[in-house]
């Protein structure tokens, strides 16, 4: 039996996650005041943006009859880890296709994923990088039979669509008022939809003075910006209050943290009193103490950081 939140559900969770207030010096002494969504706390199994990804996902493979869910990622993905989870207690079953080797010693992730019931299927970095291959695609269904298939990251319509519900429930929780929302980018698909869902929950939006903020977590990402563009205008919903910034990816992506950077998370940590992500929020909260340091902002804005969860890769980075 499969058994899914409602979209009622969906919205009402999206509504209560808590927004809290950040007492950093740095944003005190620059007249900034600084809030940060939780949205790592809205679901204690898959937590932050993918939990808006998935939503939808898992409604369109109930509604066409799925009993088997297939996605793809790396060994610590936050993406793999939720939908093992979201498979678990939804009552779907899945399929993780894993990029590289089946290593002796698996990652957390993968051991957390495969005990919940995911079955992983490893193919080599080079078959990996075909992975939308028709050849693929025919084996994966020879093996294990009929699935629905949802994207590297979460990152289809379905996934972009998820995201437009806290983009919403941001812009209604604040009543409009903020200067920045903030947030990592990897596929930039999340902003795409924040960005889109802000615009609708806002009518009086001024899209020159208050902006959806995307800091690429990328070392190289020449086309970060037109896939954003591509994945608004799939969902019929180009927007221009966004803007990606890049050069805080302090090494690049899902690579050691430098000890500078270290050192800011726990001193972040600290003064937020919760934890981050090395490989998303650290970077994302990074770019801003940047911005702060360059007043970017002016006194008396209002930043809003969203917390897009992942918690769970920490594992990978020897953090606990
Ligand atoms: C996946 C993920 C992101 C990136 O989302 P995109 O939609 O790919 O840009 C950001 N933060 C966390 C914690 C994630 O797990």
């Amino acid at each position: 039996m499969i058994n899914l939140l409602s979209e009622d559900e969906f919205l009402e969770r999206t509504a209560n996650v808590p927004l809290q207030r950040v007492p950093w010096d740095l944003a005190k002494q620059k007249g900034v005041d600084v809030f940060i969504r939780r949205d790592d706390l809205i679901d204690t199994h898959l937590s932050g943006n993918k939990f808006y990804k998935l939503f939808y996902n898992l409604h369109a493979a109930k509604d066409s009859g799925y009993q088997q869910l297939l996605s793809f990622g790396g060994a610590h993905s936050n993406h793999i880890y939720a939908l093992a989870m979201a498979a678990k207690f939804s009552g779907f079953k899945c399929i993780g296709v894993i990029r590289g080797e089946r290593s002796r010693q698996l990652s957390a992730t993968l051991l957390d994923a495969e005990s919940a019931g995911m079955k992983l299927h490893f193919v080599s970095r080079t078959d990996y990088r075909e992975k939308n291959s028709q050849e693929l695609r025919g084996s994966l269904n020879r093996l294990y039979g009929d699935f629905f298939e949802i994207p590297e990251g979460g990152a289809n319509n379905y996934g972009v669509i998820g995201t437009t519900a806290l983009g919403t429930a941001i812009s209604q929780q604040v009543k409009g008022d903020y200067t920045s929302i903030c947030i990592a980018a990897g596929t930039a698909s999340t902003l795409a939809g924040v960005a889109s869902g802000v615009a609708m929950g806002d009518q009086n939006l001024n899209t020159d003075d208050k902006k959806v903020i995307g800091f690429s977590v990328l070392k190289g990402d020449g086309d970060l910006g037109s896939d954003l563009i591509n994945h608004q205008h799939a969902i019929n919903s180009e927007t221009n209050n966004w803007r990606l910034i890049s050069g805080y990816h302090c090494g690049g992506y899902a690579k050691k943290l430098p000890n500078y950077l270290r050192q800011f998370m726990s001193e972040f940590e600290a003064t937020a009193n919760l934890q981050l992500d090395p490989v998303y929020t650290v970077k994302m909260c990074w770019g801003v103490a940047q911005l702060l340091v360059q007043n970017y902002w002016p006194r008396g804005s209002k930043i809003i950081l969203i917390h897009t969860g992942g918690l769970q890769g920490r594992r990978g980075f020897g953090l606990f």
